[in-house]
């Protein structure tokens, strides 16, 4: 089983990952994460990624892709895995198709107005050190500056400025909003409403991947 989390920056697809992650036990892949973490190590793959990312641009496919493709080789994959952040374009989607094509998929948008994306993107806060989202909704501990989970500071995305905000929201309408209908055209896309609690908007992802994984068990039951 493969969940894609599909939808605009600050939609929840991180926060969603987690949860299904949590229930299901299909691990949470976020290129975004990963691409971050290169950076934070300054790994050459990292030193070549940030200048783009702090831009709001896109990384190139390759470095993606192979991301991806080794990532999803790792044995805690079999049973399933959630992608956060990919595929982003076209071309994306299509190499995932190569790399791991017959497993079954459904495509999940979180479906969320821009006013409130921009309204979260601007108020989060990230831990400097290991990379966990802080809310101010939901976290008090941002008010306090650290990490609860490794005392790392907590500061800003870089890329969660204005200026840089504004790009990620046009790159995603000129270069991801297309992936939908490839997807639409396999039949495998559904879409949620993304406004409202963060449980709320899991219950209805939850109805989704139930229904889902009952008929898996169906299908395998008459083979
Ligand atoms: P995210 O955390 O998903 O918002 O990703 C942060 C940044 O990482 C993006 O703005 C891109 O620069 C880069 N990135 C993440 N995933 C991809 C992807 N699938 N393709 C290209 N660039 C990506």
């Amino acid at each position: 089983m493969r969940v894609i989390l599909f939808g605009p920056p600050g939609s929840g697809k991180g926060t969603q990952g987690d949860l299904i992650e949590k229930t299901y036990g299909f691990p949470r892949i976020s290129t975004g994460d990963l691409l971050r973490q290169a950076v934070r190590e300054q790994t050459p793959l990292g030193q070549k990624a940030a200048e783009l990312m702090n831009q709001g641009r896109l990384v190139s496919d390759e470095i993606v892709e192979e991301i991806v493709r080794d990532r999803i080789k790792d044995p805690n994959c079999q049973r399933g895995y959630v992608l956060d952040g990919f595929p982003r374009t076209i071309q994306q989607a299509k190499s995932l198709e190569r790399m791991d094509g017959k497993r079954r998929e459904i495509v999940i948008e979180i479906e969320v107005d821009v006013d409130t994306v921009i309204r979260r993107l601007l108020s989060r806060k990230v831990c400097s050190s290991c990379g966990t989202v802080y809310n101010p909704v939901l976290h008090s501990s941002q008010e306090k500056g650290k990490c609860e989970l490794c005392g790392g500071a907590l500061i800003e995305r870089a890329d969660d400025q204005p200026e840089v905000i504004r790009q990620r929201m046009k790159v995603y309408q000129e270069q991801t909003e297309p992936v939908r209908d490839f997807y639409l055209k396999k039949s495998v896309y559904r879409k949620v409403d993304g406004s409202g609690r963060i449980q709320e908007v899991f219950d209805r992802i939850k109805l989704l991947l139930d229904a889902e994984l009952a008929g898996i068990h169906e299908a395998k039951a008459r083979e």
